[in-house]
């Protein structure tokens, strides 16, 4: 006699995918905002588990009445499951998803299912068949939504592996469709291992998506200024030392410049607190289609702008920093003119010189006398006369 009979492997598989689906909704509680489709994606979960009920019946036949077609329940549930899962994904992905679509859909195509097997089916081989079709195409829909994250997201990757896998499944199933019951208790056994593995994978999977992107938005709002949209001192940073250590290797120049925009807080005493915020949006949306997309626009505090430009010297920095300056002084909108003051150091050469603290105290330095007459552009090459614009 087997250790463990299929009846009883079945049912704890049963208990087990209960389990994961509660730690499930546990993570749905912890992830908030991010776990957008998180609940549908029980509900197939919800869906699947139930299927198991009819195939535990099939080993032991007292669970269920002998009128009732346990394949059919199982095909039913499963289908409507799958389609779930499905609308679970679209509504994470879709930034507008309609509303209502998710408990109804799962539910049509269960009752889709059940509707044609009851009236146009009446062979076993040919419901299977039908119930195959469904699945292939649920599967195409779902690989259609996970194929485009799966370069970024790896739980995505895992779901587009699972549905590839499921997809082709189907499909083979389709062409020897049989009636499983030919098969009997090895095949009962099979499904509700296989299928238990499958939600489990497929559940892991999309926990790590929403994890991944959860932990990706964190560190975006972390390292971003949240009213301009350009990094913060905690995004610039890391960023600007890995930029110094890369050039002082290479013996590449990098020029900074520290930006502040003049009489600032007039704009706020004459205009209004949200005019000034809005300036100071203008600023940095300038400077980022000013300068290359290479280049790093960072709100160093209040009004001041820290620019960092890779693989630029300091005439360079220079032409680059009067064209911005130039293009804030003719800001043609609606918000109040600004002018702007700036102070660029450039790192080249020997390697202390690529010292981040003293770059940017070289950079102060030469705002500290661009602010001397305002609206211009200081910098100071090491060794040189002063250039002036
Ligand atoms: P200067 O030409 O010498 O730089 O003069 P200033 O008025 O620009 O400089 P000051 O340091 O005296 O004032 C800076 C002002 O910037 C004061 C502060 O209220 C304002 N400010 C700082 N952060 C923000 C912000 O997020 N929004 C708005 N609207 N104002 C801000
Ligand atoms: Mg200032
Ligand atoms: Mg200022």
């Amino acid at each position: 006699m087997p250790v463990l009979d299929p009846f009883t492997i079945g049912v704890v598989s049963v208990l087990f995918a209960t389990a994961f689906s509660v730690s499930l909704l546990i993570s749905r509680i912890s992830l908030g905002a991010s776990a957008i489709g998180m609940r549908t994606w029980l509900l197939g979960d919800a869906a699947l588990i139930v299927s198991r009920y009819p195939t535990l019946a099939e080993l032991q036949p007292a669970m269920l009445p002998a009128s009732v077609d346990a394949m059919l329940l199982t095909n039913v549930c499963v289908a409507a499951g799958a389609a779930w899962h499905w609308l679970a994904l679209r509504r994470h992905v879709s930034p507008h998803p309609k509303v209502g679509t998710g408990l109804a859909g799962g539910l049509a195509v269960g009752l889709l299912i059940a509707l044609l097997s009851a009236l146009l089916f009446d062979s076993a081989v040919d419901r299977q068949r039908l119930f195959h079709a469904v699945m292939v195409v649920l599967f195409a829909v779902k690989l259609k939504i996970t194929w485009p994250h799966a370069r970024r997201l790896w739980g995505a990757r895992a779901l587009t592996l699972a549905f590839a896998w499921a997809l082709l499944a189907n499909l083979v199933m389709l062409g020897t469709a049989s009636d499983h019951k030919a098969g009997g208790h090895q095949w009962a056994t099979m499904y509700l291992l296989m299928g238990t593995i499958m939600t489990l994978l497929a559940a892991m999977a999309f926990l790590l998506w929403l994890q991944q992107e959860a932990a990706e938005s964190l560190a975006h709002r972390a390292s971003t200024d949240a009213l301009t949209g350009a990094l913060n001192r905690h995004g610039v940073l890391p960023r600007l030392t890995a930029e110094l250590r890369r050039a002082s290797r290479s013996g590449r120049p990098v020029s900074i410049a520290l930006c502040d925009l003049d009489h600032f807080k007039k704009v706020n005493d004459s205009h209004g607190h949200a005019v000034g915020d809005q300036v100071l949006k203008r600023f940095a949306e300038l400077s980022v289609h000013i300068l290359r997309t290479s280049d790093l626009v960072a709100r160093w505090g209040g009004e001041e702008f820290l620019l960092v430009l890779p693989d630029t010297g300091g005439s360079d920095a220079l032409i680059a920093l009067e064209r911005l300056r130039n293009a804030q002084a003719a800001a043609t909108d609606d918000l109040p003119m600004v002018t702007l003051s700036a102070g660029i150091a450039t790192a080249q050469g020997r390697p202390e010189v690529y010292q981040m603290d003293g770059l940017l105290q070289r950079a102060d330095e030469q705002l500290y006398r661009a602010k001397s007459t305002r609206n211009s552009v200081r910098f100071e090459p090491i060794g040189a006369e002063p250039a002036t614009a």
